[in-house]
Parts: C-alpha cells; structure tokens; sequence
C-alpha cells in the first residue's frame, strides 16, 4: 500500500478556497514518498516500470578494442609518411578475431566490429589503401589510434548505467541487455481504482436515456493512466446516492494504493460528497486558482491516496496532468523530473481574465518559414473535449496575464513528454 508522510490536515496557514496551482503541486508532492514493495523482473517486464535500484555495469562495453571501419588493422609504429605499404597476412570478422600475431611492417584485413588484434592499435579504412596481391599501399596520412573503438570507451564496469528511479525506455532495455543483464529490481506497479459519479452518466452500450450523457472521463482516465504502467481498476459509475458512494469508496480503499473520482466536487453538489469523505477519511476540499479545473479533492481514505477530480471532461485531464500524474510518478519511486516547457509566438489572440493560471489548448506546429508556432484550439470551455483531442500542448498562462495580442511569446507545455 502506498505511504504517506504526515496525515494532510486541514488546520495551516493556507487559504484553501484560494491556492495557486503552485501550492497545491507542492502540498501534494510533501505529503508523498515512494512505495516500499518491489520486485525482481525480467528485462521485457521492465519496460515502463520504475528502478528500485541503481544498475551498476558488471563489465566493459564494448568488451575489447574493435575496429570502427572496415579496412586493415595495423601496428602505429608502422606509420609512415604516405605512401607506405605493408603486407596483409590475415582476416578478421566480427565475431571471428584473427587468431597469430600481426608483426612489424604486417596488416590484417578487418571488418567493422571485429576485434582488434593485441598487437596492433589503429585501423585505416578501406577507401585509404590500394590493395595488391598480398601487400597494401596506404596513400593517406594517418593517426595513431585511429577508428579504433577501445574496450570500454562506452561503459566501464563499475559505472552507475541507469539511476534507481528511472523509468525505463525502450533504449534502457538495450543498454542493459549489452551488459548482459536478463534482469532488474523494480518497483511494485501502482494500483489506481478509479470512477465516474454522476446520475446522469450512462455507460457505453447501455441505452442513452433522456437528460443522460455517455460516461467520458472513465476512459480518458483509463488512457493517462495506462501510459504510466499503472494496474488499473475500473470501477464503473457511481449514482450520486451516500451508500453507493460509501460501498465504492472503501472497495477502492483496500483494493489500491490510489483512488480517483470525476464529479461531485463541485460547489453545486450535494453535500453528501463532502461528508461521506470526512467519515470514511481525511480529505480535503480545495478551491485552486486555475481554468479550467478549480475544485480539487485530495487526502487519504484508508491506507489509499485519494484525488476527487471535478467533472467537466477536460477539467479532468487537466487537473490530472497537474496534480495526479506527478504524484503517481512520486508514489511509483520515479525521480521527479522537470515538466518540458518553451516559449513560442502564438498566432492568434488569446484571450483571458486576470485571475487564474490558464491551460488552454494548443496546437504547435511549423509555418510556412519552417518556424514554430503555437494557436489555440478555439473555444476553450471546460466541457469541450474536443479541444485536448485536437491540441498537441497546453499553453500556459500565468495569474496575472488579462489577454494577449496574436504573435505573443507563450509557455507551452507539449503533450509528448507529458509521460
Ligand atoms: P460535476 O463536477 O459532477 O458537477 O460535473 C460537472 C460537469 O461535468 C457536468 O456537466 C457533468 O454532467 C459533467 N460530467 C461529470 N462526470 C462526467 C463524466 N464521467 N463524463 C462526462 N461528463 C461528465
Ligand atoms: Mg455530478
């Protein structure tokens, strides 16, 4: 199960009904450390998971001196001004090494990959030599040591190759096979219960019934979630009743380490919400100065996390992508890492109120000169889903911002990278 440290309380100093997107990321990072359990996995597994410990390199890559070209292994006390020849007594391929010795004033033929012979230290490439009968003329000057990859110029053994609290890549998994190493200590995959609440949630395939929407934010939910490795258990739809709230809310708590909710933390709903929270834990209600997304239910219910997220479907994402994503990757024993930002004009003018931090959707891409640009998505109401389908990037806009003329520079914040 996950563990907290301390209980969050609702008596400090902060002004709930007003925290900035700031404080809210930090109260929730404080209140956070990495799961204890881990597991020993096979490299395949590991793809996605998180290190539990560092991996060290049990030896050298590459593992002895080859050749970066093909062409002829030589001795660079044989180097002279060109032209100068030698006399080629032998082959090596890659995965055949040449097995006599290379005298002085000898050369071996040698192919990319193929190790170096003990006596000799430089290689000149093929293009560089006139091969005849059984001697080389190279007509070029050449450099001790050149083309040459040594024994471990990537690698040393001893090297810390990969943190504990990386996540692993694709290109992480082929480090680590290089090393010869099947397998690594990872951290236990997270468990997130998640659902939906709201009367008016109809699941798919069910009949759509008048005054009823389709249930979108379990399967955006699914999505974010499934891109952080995350076991993940779909709950459904929860009815806004007190019982069938209470019945979900306990199941999730000793099912996961994490649960999260859409809807019913909003000033509009029924107060129930809040008191079946304050019985079954600690969990408070904040008011965050953001759009869109501002209410935010985070605490604790049994030993599990618990993040009630607002309703609207893109409120969802984007307070997921705030709030819950970086405290998931906190909870899994990932290393926090900054999010990716830059600064780009962006072609239309955006309009906002002084007040809040704004995360409008963007759209980056490249003019008609090659250049970077970012434009808004359009209408930027928080129901419109449409708009995080169509954007690639956040555009970030800071509290005090009222509004900007087209060709302003704006943080955005891309999609990719964004797990
Ligand atoms: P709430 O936060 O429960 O007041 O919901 C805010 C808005 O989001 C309302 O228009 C809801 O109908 C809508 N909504 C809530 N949950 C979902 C959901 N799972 N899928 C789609 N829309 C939702
Ligand atoms: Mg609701």
């Amino acid at each position: 199960m996950a563990e907290f440290t301390p209980q969050p309380s609702c008596a400090d100093d902060v002004d709930h009904n007003n925290l900035t997107v700031k404080q809210a990321s930090q109260r929730i990072h404080d209140l956070l450390s990495p799961i204890s359990s881990w597991q020993k996995v096979s490299l395949r597994q590991a793809l996605g998971q998180i290190l539990h410990q560092s991996v060290v390199s049990p030896r050298q890559v590459p593992p002895y001196n080859n050749s970066a070209m093909d062409g002829y292994a030589l001795r660079s006390a044989d180097i002279k001004n060109a032209p100068f020849s030698l006399t080629n007594i032998g082959v090596a391929f890659a995965g055949k090494p040449y097995q006599g010795r290379v005298e002085t004033g000898q050369c071996i033929r040698i192919m990319t990959g193929a190790k170096i012979p003990d006596d000799c230290d430089t290689v000149v490439m093929q293009e560089q030599v006139q091969p005849n009968e059984d001697m080389v003329t190279v007509h070029t000057d050449l450099k001790a040591g050149q083309n040459v990859r040594l024994a471990g110029e990537d690698i040393d053994s001893g090297d810390t190759v990969l943190p504990a609290g990386r996540r692993l890549t694709a290109a992480d998994l082929g480090l680590l096979a290089s090393l010869g190493i099947a397998e690594v200590v990872t951290y236990r995959p997270l468990r997130v219960a998640f659902f939906s609440t709201g009367d008016e949630l109809c699941g798919l395939g069910e009949h759509l019934a008048d005054g009823q929407i389709y249930d979108s934010n379990r399967y955006t939910l699914y999505g974010m979630l499934s891109q952080l490795n995350i076991d993940v258990i779909d709950m459904g739809v929860i009815p806004d009743n007190r019982s069938a709230l209470r019945i979900a809310l306990q199941q999730a708590a000793t099912d996961a380490d994490v649960i999260i909710s859409s809807g019913g933390v909003s000033v509009g709903d029924a107060d129930y919400v809040k008191d079946m929270l304050a019985e079954l834990g600690e969990v408070n209600f904040w008011k965050i100065a953001m759009r869109p997304g501002r209410p935010l239910a985070f605490g604790q219910i049994g030993e599990a996390m618990f993040f009630g997220l607002p309703g609207n479907p893109v409120s969802v994402m984007v307070t997921f992508y705030q709030f819950v994503q970086p405290a998931l990757k906190r909870l899994a024993g990932e290393t926090d890492s900054d999010p990716i930002i830059f600064k780009v004009p962006c072609d239309n003018v955006i309009k906002k109120r002084a007040g809040r931090f704004e995360f409008q959707r963007g759209i980056l891409f490249r003019n008609n000169e090659g250049q970077l640009r970012v434009s808004t998505t359009g209408a930027q109401g928080s129901g419109i889903l449409r708009s995080m389908s169509m954007a690639n990037c956040f555009i970030l806009l800071e509290e005090n911002c009222d509004g900007l003329s087209a060709g302003s520079l704006v943080n955005v914040q891309p999609f990719a990278g964004l797990v």
